[in-house]
């Protein structure tokens, strides 16, 4: 028994993929996140998934298998808390990108929700810790579940519970009864409400009746700032306003996903099939499924012209101040839908997009890291703590060569993952990436 376990082992290990139930990291330079600040040269012990101990000039116990963290940084690893991931390949691509923490937004059947998700957790498939959204409408005409009525509203909760769903998305056209019932139940239930702006109701009130999370910034453009002109319909809303939407958010404790780079890639691509074709031949593209490939290709914004540039450099002003103000932040890379935001690759840009926008690495690193863990922790009961490297938290870290605080695009080549406490090197990472973009090749 004992030798058939040293063989699987040793087989897990050479793999790169392992978990052992105590493994060390030592003289590494650990950069928590809890707030700014690095504790240089520590060991950090990790047992059973979980983070054991921060130690300086600690010794892990004799035979514990240990990862050289010599002139290394270790952080906890990203999270990507908008996207619409589904297959076992694009779970590759989060994990490779260093994603230890994925949302899936809309479009996890429950067989996702449920098997998959379960699968992962528990480490039996390589990818991040999952968690999902189930989006319900007041019509079909984006595809999410249709609930018509309060009791429909009311029933969903239960049901999205009982597959596994962490989260409820209210989607653009549900009516006003259906939501405040929705808002209701989830709360009797202990379920979270995420999502859109609900034309019917308005951010101000979804906050109110306790909409933990806003889907994406421009949802402030549809529900919150005034209605442009009619003969200007894509002008931005006048900066002195971006207060009283920061005031909003912050009297709610709502937490808002920033989305800066699938904004700015929509915008890139209305009117233009050639920005999509480049989307398409770009190096991160051979890692797409065929599915989203043909996807990208048809997709409706490059049908129509509409110049979002003002709202867009609005929207970067906007989640600054947003940062500034202390508005916990959120980082989600949207992919693979929209054209342009390829799963792992995208939560990059954003990360990008936000220092271009002037936020400080560490506002930047703390809304892919420390504040998904606090929402999380806020929303979904039981759940285990992430986003800090500290004692009692998961086991999800990221090894980097450079302090992500002074070059935060150390964190685009990681040294290796570790998620619930099972590591992948930077061989088996590769490696990873390779066998997705051989399954999805073009013949
Ligand atoms: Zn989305």
């Amino acid at each position: 028994m004992l030798r058939a376990f040293l063989t699987l082992w040793l087989l897990v290990a050479c793999a790169g993929f392992a978990r052992a139930e105590t493994i060390a990291f030592t003289d590494v330079n650990v950069v928590p996140m809890d707030r700014e600040r690095v504790i240089p040269r520590a060991t950090v012990i990790v047992t059973d998934g979980m983070i054991a101990s921060i130690g300086i000039k600690a010794k892990p116990p004799a035979g514990t298998p240990v990862i050289d963290g010599k002139g290394a940084w270790l952080v906890p690893g990203l999270a990507d808390m908008h996207n619409h991931v589904t297959s076992r390949d694009d779970l590759s691509l989060l994990l490779a990108n260093g994603v230890t923490t994925m949302l899936n937004m809309g479009e996890a059947t429950n067989s996702f929700a449920g098997r998959t998700r379960i699968a992962v957790n528990e480490g039996k498939v390589p990818g991040p810790q999952i968690f999902t959204a189930l989006a319900v409408d007041g019509d079909p005409q984006y595809g999410h579940l249709v609930i018509r009525t309060p009791e429909d509203a009311r029933a969903v909760v239960g049901i999205a519970k009982a597959n596994g769903y962490s989260f409820i998305k209210a989607y653009t056209n549900l009516s006003a009864e259906a939501f405040a019932a929705l808002a209701d139940e989830a709360k009797v239930q202990g379920i979270g409400v995420v999502g859109h702006n609900v034309k019917a109701v308005g951010l101000a009130e979804q906050l109110a009746a306790g909409q933990a999370m806003v889907a994406h910034v421009e949802e402030f453009f549809y529900g919150f700032f005034p209605e442009p002109p009619a003969d200007d319909q894509q002008a931005p809303p006048d900066d002195a306003r971006i207060a009283d939407a920061i005031a909003l958010v912050k009297a709610h404790g709502a937490f808002v996903t920033s989305d800066l780079f699938t904004y700015r890639t929509i915008a890139a691509q209305f009117g233009k099939p050639e920005v999509v074709k480049a989307y398409l031949a770009a190096p991160e593209a051979r890692y797409l499924s065929p599915a989203d490939r043909i996807d990208w290709a048809r997709s409706g914004y490059q049908k129509k012209a509409v110049d979002l540039s003002r709202r867009v450099a609005f929207e970067a002003r906007f989640v600054k101040a947003m940062a500034d103000a202390g508005v916990p932040l959120i980082t989600g890379g949207d992919a693979p839908t929209i054209p342009g935001l390829v799963p792992g690759f995208s939560l990059h840009s954003e990360i990008e997009a936000m220092l271009a926008a002037g936020l400080t690495p560490w506002q930047a690193l703390s809304a892919a890291t420390r504040a998904p863990g606090e929402f999380i922790a806020k929303t979904v009961p039981g759940a285990a703590k992430f986003g800090v490297v500290t004692p009692g938290y998961r086991a999800d870290l990221l090894l980097v060569a450079d302090n992500p605080l002074d070059q935060p695009a150390t964190l685009l080549t990681p040294l290796g993952v570790m998620v619930g406490g099972r590591w992948h090197d930077a061989a088996n990472l590769q490696a990873m990436l390779n066998e997705v973009a051989e399954r999805r090749a073009v013949p």
